[in-house]
């Protein structure tokens, strides 16, 4: 068993020195304030295994109300604030939280559910009264720890239970995996209602005993300026890419850094190359995802493959399945399966929908891959995103990565749309590079000497941007439902 998240809180508030937040708490202050967190939830009536609700602006707060509530027991559920009260209305029924915190402008809405709410500047301001000493429950591994939903692209968001053991063991491989040390200091400026900001990154953090430079949102112009008193960032592709839209990216900028980390949607080897020719650093990408936590990271010493997500994390299994469930050989293309510590513990009230999702203990991920000779996984997109055109197969990432290779292509995302002929036909989008003018004709002929005749998109489309969520991954069903008749006078 690994060590649980409040016992290593506990073990690096024993420094009094010890900074948390730089120009902000230190971990004798978190585990504080987290005691007192603590006795108001326990003064409000919530109880281990009572859902909290949090639906807020990201602010520090967010992670001392997820450390009180793993020492109280009661289940953490953080809430994107982009979402609208209607759509936060389905966690509400669904959850059935206790208490629901949130910004004092979301108040009344979510009070017109019928929830219990309570603005967080209150709930903070209630804190005062309250002791720092609490009287820790016993916690079993297995606890609950956190509902997440995932992000639903395609159909009702589901709660992902993820338990105590689960965050403490990935808290643990990845801390070796990425070698953070308490001098470590992690530049944060990812959202933490999701997996990534919250756990990947706070937990590493914590785990080392490390420091994190606070940022709210990311704003390339604040990154570049705090990159030089960092030692560590986490991001997504997004921020890489905008960052190198930056002229203020330099050598000189990440003197610093030891480490750059990518992950949660796919970072493309042009953008892999160009930060290395620009920084001279090799960006190391890692993938998982929120019913997994992390499974697979490219090596901190050997090469960090561009393309490729790299290897099991230790203890973590991966195996790659065909349509019937039978495991594949190596090099062959197919569903990406998980088992370990880090999988979940099953979908909130839905036991059918997660018997559904597993075969003999292995969770079906519902990316599909293939692992190279070396032993490096490769992500060739989400199994509903696979194109299936006149009964061939087509690997979206495969396609993209061509793409992505050609002169003036910033971004790109291949779906399949209905086709009379072909049942489904390969659709490109694409958008430009600043400056540059790409025609649906010049790609198409560019790609002919790259890609089988089966593969080329049969439409190429310009946008001025693709659809996005909140962690920068393109959002395909979107694109599907918008050009869902393209080909419906053909
Ligand atoms: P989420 O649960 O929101 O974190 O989304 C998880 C999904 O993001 C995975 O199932 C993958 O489809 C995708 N993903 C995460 N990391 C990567 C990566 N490095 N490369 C490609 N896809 C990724």
């Amino acid at each position: 068993m690994s060590t649980d998240v409040i016992a290593k809180l506990k073990q690096m508030a024993a420094d009094p020195d010890r900074v948390w937040i730089r120009g902000g708490q230190t971990y004798a202050g978190l585990l504080a304030e987290t005691g007192r967190l603590s006795n108001t939830l326990v003064s409000l009536g919530l109880r281990k295994g009572d859902r909290l609700l949090l639906q807020v602006d990201k602010c520090e707060a967010v992670l001392s109300l997820y450390l009180a509530c793993l020492r109280t027991g009661v289940v953490f559920l953080p809430v994107n604030p982009g979402y609208t009260v209607a759509e936060t209305e389905h966690f509400l029924r669904d959850a059935e939280p206790a208490l629901a915190v949130t910004d004092p402008g979301r108040v009344d809405g979510l009070a017109a559910l019928g929830a219990r709410v309570m603005a967080l500047p209150e709930l903070l301001a209630r804190t005062a009264g309250q002791g720092e000493a609490f009287p820790d429950p016993a916690h079993d591994p297995d606890d609950l720890a956190a509902i997440l939903y995932t992000s639903g692209t395609t159909g009702r968001s589901k709660g992902v239970m993820l338990t105590r053991e689960n965050l403490a063991s990935n808290a643990e491989a990845l801390v070796g995996l990425w070698r953070f040390a308490e001098t470590d200091v992690l530049l944060h400026a990812l959202p933490v209602f999701h997996t990534h900001g919250l756990f990947v990154a706070t937990n590493c953090v914590l785990y080392a005993g490390a420091s994190m430079i606070f940022h709210r949102s990311f704003q390339p112009a604040g990154v570049l300026a705090a990159l030089p008193d960092a030692t560590v960032m986490m991001g997504v592709p997004t921020f890489y890419s905008r960052l190198l839209a930056d002229t203020g990216l330099s050598h000189a900028t990440v003197a610093q850094i030891r480490l750059f980390i990518s992950g949660s949607a796919p970072l493309s080897p042009a953008t892999h190359a160009e930060w290395q020719a620009r920084t001279g650093h090799a960006i190391l990408e890692r993938y998982g995802m929120t019913e997994t936590n992390m499974i697979t990271s490219n090596p901190y010493d050997g090469s960090r493959r561009a393309g490729t997500v790299g290897m099991p994390l230790p203890g973590v299994g991966v195996r790659i399945t065909g349509p019937d469930g039978q495991v594949l050989p190596q090099g062959e293309a197919g569903s990406i399966e998980v088992r370990g510590p880090n999988v979940f513990k099953g979908y909130w009230r839905l036991p059918e929908k997660t018997a559904e999702e597993f075969r003999d203990g292995w969770f079906i991920t519902g990316d599909m891959g293939a692992v190279d000779v070396q032993g490096y996984l490769s992500i060739l997109g989400r199994a509903k995103d696979l194109v299936i055109t006149g009964g061939l197969n087509v690997y979206p990432a495969e396609v993209e990565a061509a793409l992505d290779d050609l002169p003036g292509v910033a971004a790109s995302a291949v779906i399949g749309v209905p086709h009379p002929d072909f049942g489904e036909a390969v659709v490109a989008c694409l958008v430009a590079a600043p400056k540059a003018t790409l025609t649906e004709e010049a790609i198409r002929s560019l790609l002919r000497n790259r890609l089988a005749a089966f593969k080329l998109p049969k439409r190429v489309l310009i946008l001025d941007e693709l659809p996005r969520n909140a962690m920068g991954k393109v959002q395909k069903a979107e694109l599907r439902r918008r050009y869902s008749d393209l080909f419906a006078a053909a």
